[in-house]
Order: C-alpha cells, then structure tokens, then sequence
C-alpha cells in the first residue's frame, strides 16, 4: 500500500494554524531528507495503480498556501522529489495564497501536479448534491482556465467524501480523488496522512511506516465520526 502524504504550509508561525497545519522549513528538509533515503517518492498518479509497494509514497499539498511555492518547492527541487498542489479556486489570488501567476509557472514545473480542491473549501458532506456539483465543476474549470491545462484530480476539503460524492466526482470529469480518513479508499476516496507541526522525525516515521495507518488512523476516523454527528457545521473555510 502506497503512502499518501499531506502537508498545508510550509512556515513557521508563532502561533500554531488551525489544526496545526503549519511546518517548519527546518522539519519540513528533514522530512524530504529520510523521504529521499528509504522511500520511492513518486508522482501521485502512480499510486494509483495496483500492486503492493510500501516504500512508494506521494506527496500532496492543500489549499493552495503561497510558501508551497515560496519554501516548499524550493525544497523539493533540492532531493528532485515531485508534488501535487490541491488548490482552493477561490482562495487564488487572496491574501497568503498563491495568484493566479504562481500557479500558471507552477503548472510548468516538471516536479508539481495542479488538482482541485472545491471552489469554497466547503463541507462537502453537508452540500446538497446540485451545490457541490457546482462545486465540483466551477473549480476544476476556473483552474484550468488559469493554467491552461487539464485539471482531473481532486482532493475533498477537510478530507470529507461519501459513496454519492465518489460518483458525482467521476461525473464531473475526475480521473481520481483523495480524502484523508473518509469514503472506500478507492479511486474516489484515497487516504491520505495528514502532517503537522507535531510530527517530529519519529512521528512522522511512524505515520509513513503504515503503521499510523493500522492503529491510530482507524480510531481517528471513528472519532471523527463520532464528532460528526454532534457537531453544528462550522463557518471555518481552512485546514484539512
Ligand atoms: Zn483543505
């Protein structure tokens, strides 16, 4: 099984970002440095395929924060690993996020993979259908638009998906979608590891090792669940 990774910013602040989504720098070389020495980091689309190969791993970023390009390219050229940008349309062009100028010379990049990650970092699972169709769509065709490429991966803010919205994916052009802990793991529905600014070198040596995956990962998920269904929904649009 390969390993999914997903990373948000690449920074340092005083403060931690909602969900502690944020990584140094500093941690984020020492990731890529043992990812460079014990794993085949590979392109995303080649995970998709079948076949057992546990060293294989992919690395993802979401939202579309502006350091991606700033502080984590730069990294990534320095160990020739690629990467895959999930971008938030409407976040494109705002504060802390990358323009629509950064993403047309990011899409040139032999090393970074643009896909789409909903047009309003919305709860997809709280959406009604025609809503999260127009989601769907509208971002994919505002990225292409911007970079002028083909747009067919997609990753669900906040990781969230569900049977119907695997289908409704496939329907909106998708070749592939990732959540992080939700849908079947599928085509439409990937796990991912989420990282943070906690995961130290052995934290994140566990989470890659599928170890994370086979322990803590399900009980996240049941978890999640559980607070799922006694949660209001949240006006928040970032993190996960
Ligand atoms: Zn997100």
């Amino acid at each position: 099984m390969s390993s999914i990774l997903v990373y948000h910013s690449i920074s340092a602040p005083a403060e931690p970002l909602p969900s502690a989504v944020d990584i140094s720098p500093e941690l984020f070389e020492r990731h890529l440095h043992w990812l460079s020495r014990w794993r085949e980091v590979v392109p995303l689309t080649e995970t998709l395929g079948q076949g057992r190969n546990a060293r294989r791993t992919a690395i993802t970023f979401d939202d579309g924060f502006q350091d991606n390009l700033t502080a984590a390219l730069p990294l990534l050229e320095k160990f020739d690993l690629p990467m895959t940008l999930f971008v938030s349309a409407g976040f494109v062009d705002q504060p802390g996020y990358l323009t629509k100028a950064d993403l047309r010379s990011l899409a040139q990049h032999k090393l970074v993979t643009i896909g789409a990650h909903g047009f309003w970092h919305r709860h997809f699972n709280r959406l009604p259908v025609k809503e999260a169709r127009s989601e769907l769509i509208e971002s994919r065709q505002f990225l292409q638009d911007s970079i002028g490429r083909q747009v067919d991966l997609l990753a669900w803010p906040f990781g969230e998906c569900n049977e119907g919205l695997e289908v409704l994916a496939a329907e909106c052009g998708y070749r592939a979608a990732w959540s992080v802990w939700k849908g079947s793991n599928e085509r439409f529905s990937r796990w991912r590891v989420p990282l943070g600014r906690w995961d130290n070198m052995p934290r994140f040596i566990a989470k890659t090792c599928g170890l994370y995956g086979a322990t803590k990962a399900r009980w996240h998920r049941r978890h999640t669940d559980q607070e799922q269904e006694t949660n209001q929904p949240q006006p928040t649009v970032l993190a996960a």
